[in-house]
């Protein structure tokens, strides 16, 4: 398939068969506590308990399984804030190809721990001031490395599409998704489930609302760019969304709608106490804007939300959560 391709659901069907054996067909989780919240029966897709955290191994194991034997000699460049250089990182170590990952400074430590002991070379960038693509691309030019970006390639799409695909498989098929959405690769790659599997089904994406350039960009027709936003979504502080996957959104999505920090540090609460799960921010975005309203869900709809990753710092989390007490304030 070449890589300025749409990937189509056929393009899905195939990911799944490379990654059955490879990733973990993760858990539907619900809660009756959180339907009683919402008014209708939510079907989590746990990929906060995927490989590596999150649902990224999905894209990445897909993409680095299509290299041929030249690529694979060459290595892989990735750059991402984390989710996506584990992924390729891990993929990597396991289809025995050399990975080099352009990670922030500001990177959450646990994920650039995980991205070198999965035995990726990291280089580090200043997220604010530097642009990763061009770093990335210089050092594909310098080695003839395989650049893997994190959304706007079609084996990515399609890889992160099974995710969506597994939630219909397993749980029945659903009135409403809901998604993370940052550049677009997993609403992108969901889309073309639910359009193939439950084609009357409604399909939302949920963004930071600190940057609402998704919303902006379905809104105005074009691909809309932002300055980075700030927002504890790490996962999610995109710039822009992709050529590949504005079109397919622009084609498939009902709405993009936004969610606060605070929504999400409130979704993240709900999640440790009704499910007993630690997802991290960009995580909860889908779910925090099903409880906010956000996303409208009528009595007793079926709701398919992807809690995509679970990679966040424990102090951090701690801290978000309210639990980070001075060591002279008793904690009974
Ligand atoms: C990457 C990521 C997202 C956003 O995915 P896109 O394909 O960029 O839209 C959401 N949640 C988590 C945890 C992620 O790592």
């Amino acid at each position: 398939m070449p890589l300025t391709t749409l990937p189509t659901y056929a393009d899905v069907e195939a990911a799944a068969a490379t990654l059955a054996g490879a990733a973990h067909r993760t858990p539907v989780l619900t809660s009756r506590r959180l339907d009683a919240l919402v008014g209708a029966r939510l079907l989590l897709k746990a990929e906060h308990l995927q490989r590596v955290g999150a649902f990224k191994f999905r894209g990445a194991f897909t993409a680095l399984s299509a290299f041929d034997e030249g690529q694979r000699r060459a290595g892989v460049v990735a750059y991402s804030s984390g989710n996506h250089a584990q992924a390729v990182a891990l993929a990597a170590r396991e289809l025995g190809i050399p990975a080099t990952i352009v990670m922030p400074h500001d990177a959450p430590r646990l994920k650039v721990e995980a991205t070198v002991g999965y035995g990726a070379r990291v280089v580090r960038y200043d997220r604010y001031t530097q642009d990763r693509e061009e770093i990335g691309r210089e050092i594909a030019r310098g080695s003839g490395a395989t650049v893997v970006p994190p959304y706007d390639h079609p084996h990515v799409i399609a890889g992160q599409g099974t995710a969506a695909r597994e939630l219909v498989e397993d749980a029945g098929p659903l009135d409403v998704l809901v998604t993370p959405l940052g550049g677009g690769g997993l609403l992108a790659g969901s889309v073309l489930a639910v359009r193939a599997l439950c084609p009357q089904a409604r399909v939302y994406g949920v963004e930071p609302a600190a940057g609402d350039d998704a919303r902006r960009s379905l809104e105005q027709g074009r691909i809309v760019h932002i300055d980075t936003p700030v927002t504890i979504a790490d996962g999610a502080q995109t710039q822009h969304l992709g050529e590949l996957t504005f079109p397919i959104l622009r084609s498939g999505v009902d709405a993009v709608v936004t969610a606060t920090d605070e929504e999400l540090v409130a979704a993240m609460a709900l999640v440790a106490g009704t499910l007993k799960q630690v997802v991290e921010p960009t995580g909860v975005l889908g779910l925090a804007a099903v409880l906010s309203g956000a996303v409208p869900v009528q009595e007793g709809e079926r709701v398919g939300v992807v809690l995509t990753g679970g990679n966040v710092d424990p102090e951090r989390y701690g801290q978000l959560l309210g639990y980070n007490r001075s060591n002279d304030e008793a904690v009974v």
